[in-house]
């Protein structure tokens, strides 16, 4: 039997795989969508914490650092990490792509150059703007704390179309996938779109054979080994799929920025002990966020948040008596996050059993733009009436760029600015991985977008 050759293979069906394949598939090409994860929806999502982060995530729910001091969480599921993340949605500003124009000298990274494909994704997608009637305790408190400190805040932009806030539905549910295709996801807003989309899912890309003509992807799945044909082939699984991939295809040679500058917005989650009941995980649990140009400058980020019991007891690691006094307040914390805009200086490679090594530190200006977000934070609370202060123990990275960065000079990137990796013309990128730098905003957007633009460019072909 002849050799089935597609016109594209995508590795990835996340945030930049969903939008490719189905933008693809839709424009007529011969697109083949394959997945690491498996395939669920509204009806079969996990419904306990604890199945949700085994069955959903890479890593039974967390990866760590190589010195195991930072976890990291990304999606394993049909629409990888746009199931379980929180969905919040936001352009880029001019600060961060004036860094990514710096740093890659791509021209493109502009909002009035990326605006069309903003556009374009945006026509998929229903983003709502948090109204006062749905604040909770929880971001009242954030405000109420804002408010007196003189600190800017505003409602956040989330992604969804109808949370039944006013029928009880809690959101938190949906970091373990959403049970009303109300948070869009790429598999709610592209995938859906395209039952007759071919996709194998539980198959894990382990090597590109890159040719002239084609690319093979060999690989591992409920079928044993396997390998499909492309004529060009997308790399979508993300900055650790990525960076596991390539370097397993031997372009660590080829390609000497592979893996370099990776970044990850570190998440610390701080808490204000309240002496009345807060219900943080209740309703729109995240819903206001910092607007503050000082704390844009100062290079961190605050939201209101919060999340379940594992995870909140995770985040503070105490044992014994003293960890079962701080669940026990569940209910009575207010929660605030900082994300810092790090430094890109982690690097992503493999061992010798072509396993994922992820080294990342703080750096001094990480540390100090913590420190800084944790003395603000603080003030929050403070204003807000909390009796007691309880900073973050535990760091930890959802954002998850770079190690496969754009940019035009071959020695310090690994993508040009058509997608394309160096030196060839049918391997494409156009997720988080290629990132040049962390930009202190949420990525989702912004990789939809440019995956709008990659596919736009390859339809054109
Ligand atoms: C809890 C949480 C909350 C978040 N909240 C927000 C938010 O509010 N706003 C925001 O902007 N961002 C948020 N994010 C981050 C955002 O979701 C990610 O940055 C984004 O999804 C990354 O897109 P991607 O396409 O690069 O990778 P992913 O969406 O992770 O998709 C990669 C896919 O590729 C698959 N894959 C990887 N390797 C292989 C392989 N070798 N073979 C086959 N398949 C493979 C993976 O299984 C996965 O499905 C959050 C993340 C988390 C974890």
């Amino acid at each position: 039997m002849a050799e089935k050759i597609y016109d594209v293979i995508v590795v990835g069906s996340g945030a930049s795989g969903g939008v490719l394949a189905t933008n693809l598939h839709l424009a007529g090409m011969n697109v083949l969508l394959l997945e690491a994860g498996k395939k669920f929806d509204r009806k079969t999502f996990p419904r306990t914490e604890a199945d949700y982060s085994t069955q959903l995530f890479w890593g039974g729910g967390l990866e760590f650092s190589a010195d195991a001091r930072l976890a990291f969480m990304r999606g394993k599921c049909v629409g990888g990490t746009t199931i379980v993340n929180q969905c919040d949605l936001d352009r880029f500003d001019d600060v961060a792509f004036a860094d990514w124009r710096a740093a890659s000298g791509v021209d493109f990274f502009s909002l009035p150059a990326m605006t069309p494909y903003y556009d374009a994704v945006q026509k998929h997608l229903h983003i709502h703007e948090f109204t006062p009637d749905e604040f909770t305790e929880n971001a009242k408190q954030f405000i109420r704390g804002c408010d007196a400190m003189g600190y800017r805040w505003g409602p956040l932009h989330r992604g969804q179309s109808d949370c039944r806030l006013k029928e009880g539905n809690d959101c938190i549910g949906c970091l373990g996938g959403c049970q009303l295709d109300s948070k869009q996801s790429t598999w709610v807003c592209f995938l859906q779109r395209v039952p007759d989309l071919p996709m194998v899912t539980e198959f894990t890309a382990e090597k590109l054979e890159i040719g002239k003509e084609t690319v093979k992807v060999h690989g591992a799945g409920r079928e044993g080994k396997q390998t499909f044909t492309g004529k060009n082939a997308v790399c979508a699984g993300g900055a650790f799929g990525n960076a596991v991939l390539l370097h397993n295809s031997g372009l660590k040679n080829r390609l000497p920025a592979l893996g370099k500058g990776f970044c990850m917005h570190p998440q610390l989650m701080f808490f204000g002990l309240f002496d009345h009941p807060v219900n943080a995980h209740k309703g729109a649990f995240q819903s206001v966020c910092s607007h503050d140009p000082g704390f844009r400058a100062a290079g961190f980020k605050l939201e209101n948040v919060y999340a379940p019991p594992i995870s909140i007891a995770m985040l503070y690691a105490k044992m014994g008596r003293e960890g079962q006094a701080f669940i026990k307040n569940y209910a009575y914390y207010g929660c605030i996050e900082a994300a810092i805009r790090d430094e890109p200086a982690g690097e992503l490679s493999t061992d010798k059993k072509g396993r994922l090594v992820i080294k990342k530190t703080f750096t001094a200006q990480d540390e100090s733009r913590a420190a800084q977000a944790k003395s603000v934070i603080q003030n929050i609370f403070e204003k807000a009436g909390a009796k007691k202060f309880i900073p973050a123990s535990f760091r930890f990275g959802l954002h998850l760029m770079g190690g496969c960065a754009m940019g035009v000079d071959e020695k310090s990137s690994v993508v040009g600015p058509d997608f394309a990796l160096h030196g060839t013309n049918n391997v494409f990128i156009s997720d988080s991985s290629i990132f040049p730098n962390a930009p202190g905003i949420n990525p989702y957007f912004t990789i939809m977008a440019l995956s709008q633009k990659l596919s736009d460019e390859l339809s054109a072909r």
